[in-house]
C-alpha cells in the first residue's frame, strides 16, 4: 500500500491527460509520472529509501507534485515545509525530523543553507527551479509500504509549544483521498480543480493535490493567493472544484465585477469557521453551493463535511465522513449529552499514528482506544450535525463569563460594511480580559468603530460585545490564509472606542 501508486495508476489510464497547470506551463500525467520516477531514482542513488525522511520545501509550483510522489515512490517519508521558513525554523524541522535530504526552491537557498549548517549539516540540499528538477535514473518500482507505515510527517503547531510532526500513514492518506473523492466531491477525470491552498499544508495536499492525482483530473495551481488572479484563472480554465479557507471566500466577495464561473460545480470551505453570511453572499454572487468541512493536520485532514445534495446546515461542519466517528466529551473524556458544549474527539482511519518522536504528546492527544482530542470546542445536534463553537484556547473569559469569539465574529460579518473580523481577549486589570474586535471593511463602504460596536451591542448579551474595536487594512494571515489572531496588535488608546 503506497500512495504513490495513485499517480502510477492515473498515468497508466490518462497518460496524455493534463495533470498540472501553472501559468503557461502544463504537465501531462505521463510527464509527471516520469519526473517522479527520476526523483525516486535520485534518492536510490543517494541510498535514501523506506522510512528515511526527506524535506520538501516548495511553493505551489508544477515541480511540487513529482518531488512529493517521487519521494513516496522510493518509500521515503515526505516532510512538507513552508518555503517561507527562516533559517532557525529550517534548522528545527531538519533536526526534529532527521531529514537526510531537502528539496528546496531556488529563491530560499540562503535560509536553507544556514538552516542546514545549524542543524549539524547532515541534510543535503537539492535545489529546484522552474523547469529544473533534480534527476536520477528512472526508477520503475514503487516501494512496498504497509498500511500503517508513515508517508508524510506534517508539522503543526497544535495547541502549545513548538511545531510537532503529525505522522500520517499511507492508509490515513489513501482513505482520506477516497472519502474526499467519492463521499463528498464526486470528482472524475474531467474535473478541473483549483490549487490555491498551499500544498505543504494538510488541506491543500489531500483535498486538492492527492485527490486530483488519484482520479486523473487537472489541478490549476496558483503560487500566491490573490483573489483577482484566482477568479480569472478559474474562469479561464473552467475550474469545476474550488477548495479554500474562509478568508478566500471573503476576498472573492470584495472583488468588483468578478467574472462569472459557469463551470464551477462545487466549492468547499475548511480550515476555519466559515461565517454564515459569507457563505450566503458567495452563493448569491457566484451561484455555486459551498460545502463546509472540518478537520486538522492530525486527521489527514478531513473528518466531517456537509454532503452535497442532501440536507446541509450552513454554520455546521456537517457529519463525520464514512469510517470516521466524532463525539463531544467533557474534561475527563466522557461523552456529554447532545446539544451541550464539550471538546470534539475523533476516531477512525484518518487519525494520525502519533506525533513523531513525541510519545508523551501522542499519549496526551490520543487515547488508548483511538480517540483523538482535537482541542476544538463544539456540540452535536439531534440529527448528528456537528458545530464548532471555537478553539479551546480562543475562549475569552470576561469578568468570569465565557465568551466564544466565533459567536461575536458571526455577528460582525452580518454588518454590511464588514469584510473580515477577528475577536480576541485583551488583558484587563479588573475583568481579567476584555473583548476586542479587529475588522477589515469592504471596499467602497465606510463605518466607524463606534457604529460597529453599537451594531454588535444591539445583538448580543451585554457582557459579550466588543468594547475595543479597531479597523485594519488587512488581517494578519497564516500560510493557508487563515486569520492569525496571535499576530493581532491592539492599537493604542487613541484609536480605540471604549465604554
Ligand atoms: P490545521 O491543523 O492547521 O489544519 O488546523 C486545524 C484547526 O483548524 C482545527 O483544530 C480547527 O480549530 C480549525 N478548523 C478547521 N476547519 C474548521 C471549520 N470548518 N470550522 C471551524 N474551525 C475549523
Amino acid at each position: 500500500m503506497n500512495i504513490a501508486e495513485t499517480l502510477a495508476d492515473s498515468a497508466a489510464r490518462e497518460s496524455e491527460g493534463t495533470a498540472l497547470i501553472l501559468d503557461d506551463v502544463s504537465v501531462s500525467y505521463a510527464e509527471l509520472d516520469t519526473a517522479g520516477k527520476r526523483i525516486a531514482g535520485l534518492l536510490a542513488e543517494r541510498g535514501i529509501g523506506p522510512g528515511d525522511r526527506v524535506g520538501v520545501m516548495l511553493p505551489n509550483v508544477v515541480e511540487f507534485a513529482p518531488v512529493y510522489f517521487g519521494v513516496l515512490r522510493a518509500g521515503a517519508v515526505v516532510v512538507p515545509m513552508n518555503p517561507l521558513l527562516k533559517a532557525r525554523e529550517v534548522e528545527y524541522y531538519l533536526s526534529d525530523s532527521g531529514a537526510r535530504l531537502l528539496f528546496s526552491w531556488h529563491t530560499t537557498t540562503d535560509e536553507v543553507e544556514k538552516g542546514i549548517a545549524g542543524s549539524g549539516g547532515e541534510a543535503v540540499n537539492e535545489t529546484v527551479a522552474p523547469g529544473q528538477l533534480p534527476q536520477g535514473p528512472v526508477s520503475e518500482g514503487v516501494a512496498d509500504r504497509a498500511a500503517d507505515d508513515t508517508a508524510v510527517i506534517l508539522y503543526t503547531s497544535g495547541t502549545t509549544g513548538r511545531p510537532k510532526g503529525a505522522e500520517l500513514t499511507h492508509s490515513n492518506l489513501l482513505r482520506n483521498v477516497e472519502v474526499t473523492q467519492s463521499d463528498l466531491l464526486d470528482i472524475s477525470t474531467d474535473d478541473v480543480v483549483f490549487g490555491g491552498l498551499p500544498l505543504f499544508h494538510a488541506f491543500g495536499q489531500t483535498v486538492t493535490l492527492n485527490t486530483t492525482v488519484a482520479v486523473g483530473a487537472t489541478l490549476v495551481l496558483l503560487s500566491r493567493f490573490d483573489p483577482v488572479a484566482a477568479l480569472n484563472l478559474m474562469a479561464q480554465h473552467g475550474v469545476t472544484v474550488f477548495a479554500g479557507v474562509p478568508t478566500m471566500y471573503s476576498a472573492f466577495l470584495a472583488v468588483a465585477d468578478p467574472p462569472s464561473l459557469p463551470a464551477l460545480r462545487v466549492c468547499v470551505s475548511g480550515g476555519a469557521a466559515l461565517p454564515v453570511e459569507v457563505l450566503r453572499r458567495f452563493e448569491t454572487v457566484f451561484g455555486c453551493e459551498v460545502l463546509e468541512g472540518y478537520g486538522l493536520s492530525e486527521t489527514s485532514p478531513v473528518a466531517s463535511f456537509n454532503r452535497p445534495g442532501t440536507a446541509r446546515k450552513p454554520g455546521s461542519i456537517g457529519t463525520p465522513v464514512t469510517g470516521v466517528e466524532m463525539r463531544v466529551v467533557d474534561a475527563d473524556g466522557a461523552p456529554v449529552p447532545d446539544g451541550e458544549v464539550g471538546e470534539i474527539a475523533i476516531r477512525g482511519h484518518n487519525v494520525m499514528k502519533g506525533y513523531w518522536r513525541k510519545p508523551d504528546e501522542t499519549k496526551a492527544a490520543k487515547s488508548e482506544d483511538g480517540w483523538f482530542a482535537t482541542g476544538d470546542m463544539g456540540k452535536v445536534d439531534e440529527e448528528g450535525f456537528f458545530y464548532i463553537v471555537d478553539r479551546k484556547k480562543e475562549l475569552v473569559i470576561r469578568g468570569g463569563f465565557n465568551v466564544y469569539p466565533r459567536e461575536i465574529e458571526e455577528v460582525l460579518y452580518e454588518h454590511p460594511a464588514v469584510s473580515e473580523a477577528a475577536v480576541i481577549g485583551i488583558p484587563h486589570a479588573e475583568l481579567g480580559e476584555e473583548i476586542g474586535a479587529a475588522v477589515v471593511l469592504r471596499p467602497g463602504t465606510s463605518a466607524t468603530t463606534g457604529e460597529i460596536r453599537a451594531y454588535v451591542k444591539e445583538r448580543v448579551a451585554p457582557y459579550k460585545y466588543p468594547r475595543v474595536v479597531w479597523i485594519l487594512d488587512e488581517m494578519p494571515k497564516g500560510p493557508t490564509g487563515k486569520i492569525q489572531k496571535r499576530d493581532l496588535v491592539v492599537p493604542n488608546a487613541a484609536e480605540q472606542v471604549r465604554g
